[in-house]
């Protein structure tokens, strides 16, 4: 096998910005992977991320399409496939908040954040699934939330997604023994343009002083897809700084 056959290939979903961007930059600038950056609408920043990634000498591809559309879903594993001829690694991290208080949310604010943060999610898996299967081996990342675990006032449709994401990652784990390795990202507050309106500043207060920054969650990614992952599935890995965490003690000293 030559040098080029033996990199994996890795599909990153929502790439342009964010967690995503620095997810396909990690990975890609290990020189170890060729790396897909799918995006919605932001071509720029797209292109943007796979010039930095060929710069470091790693082959890249963006593929716009929309992950919460299953034709587009479909379109966007039949590009990466005849672009690269596999998918080892899937990290499905495209994702959208709507937020409202629960009495006031609307219909859409409902069905735009399922549609995108979970039932596409499970389209799109099962897409790339037929062809890890019978490739025998796959590392599918999830990047949920700590809302999913927690809960947040303001953010029922995005709780229901993302801890329905934590039920499927689970679920998947255990279906795809013992080839395929399904695991979950739970960030806390990550520093992008999702967070911008929440003022972050006020976590200097926490514990470890600060928001996550987009590298703090590829770092585990990177760890997860890789070697380090081999004998990991089924896990959902909070990086929330210690968010909450309570010190019992502390809390009830004067
Ligand atoms: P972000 O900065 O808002 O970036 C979102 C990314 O997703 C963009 O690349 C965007 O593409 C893409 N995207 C959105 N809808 C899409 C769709 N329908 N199809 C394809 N791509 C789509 O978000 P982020 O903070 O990096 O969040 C990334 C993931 O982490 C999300 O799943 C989010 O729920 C999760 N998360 C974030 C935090 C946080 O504090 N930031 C905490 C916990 C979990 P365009 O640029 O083309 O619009």
């Amino acid at each position: 096998m030559n040098q080029n056959q033996s990199k994996k290939v890795a599909l990153i979903t929502g790439a342009s910005r964010g967690i995503g961007r620095e997810i396909a930059l990690t990975l890609g600038k290990t020189g170890d992977y060729k790396i897909i950056v799918n995006y919605l609408s932001s071509v720029e920043s797209a292109n943007k991320v796979v010039d930095e990634i060929k710069s470091s000498g790693s082959e890249a591809i963006a593929i716009q399409a929309n992950v919460s559309e299953k034709d587009e879903i479909q379109k966007l594993v039949n590009e990466s496939i005849s672009a690269f001829g596999k998918i080892d690694v899937l990290v499905n991290n495209a994702g959208i908040t709507r937020d409202n208080l629960l009495i006031r949310m609307t219909e859409s604010e409902w069905t735009d954040v399922l549609k995108t943060n979970f039932e596409g999610v499970i389209v799109l898996t099962e897409a790339v699934l037929t062809h890890m299967t019978s490739q025998k081996s796959g590392k599918i990342i999830n990047i949920t939330s700590t809302v999913g675990v927690h809960g947040n006032a303001g953010q029922a449709n995005y709780a229901a997604a993302k801890s329905a994401l934590i039920s499927y990652t689970k679920i998947k784990a255990r279906e795809l023994m013992p080839f395929i390795r399904v695991n979950a990202i739970a960030p806390g507050l990550v520093k992008t343009d999702m967070t911008s309106k929440f003022d972050l500043g006020k976590l200097s207060e926490t514990k470890l002083g600060r928001a996550a920054d987009p590298k703090d969650i590829a770092e585990c990614t990177l760890w997860l897809a890789g070697s380090g992952g081999d004998y990991v599935t089924g896990q959902i890995i909070e990086i929330d700084g210690g968010l909450f965490l309570w010190s019992d003690v502390e809390a009830l000293a004067h």
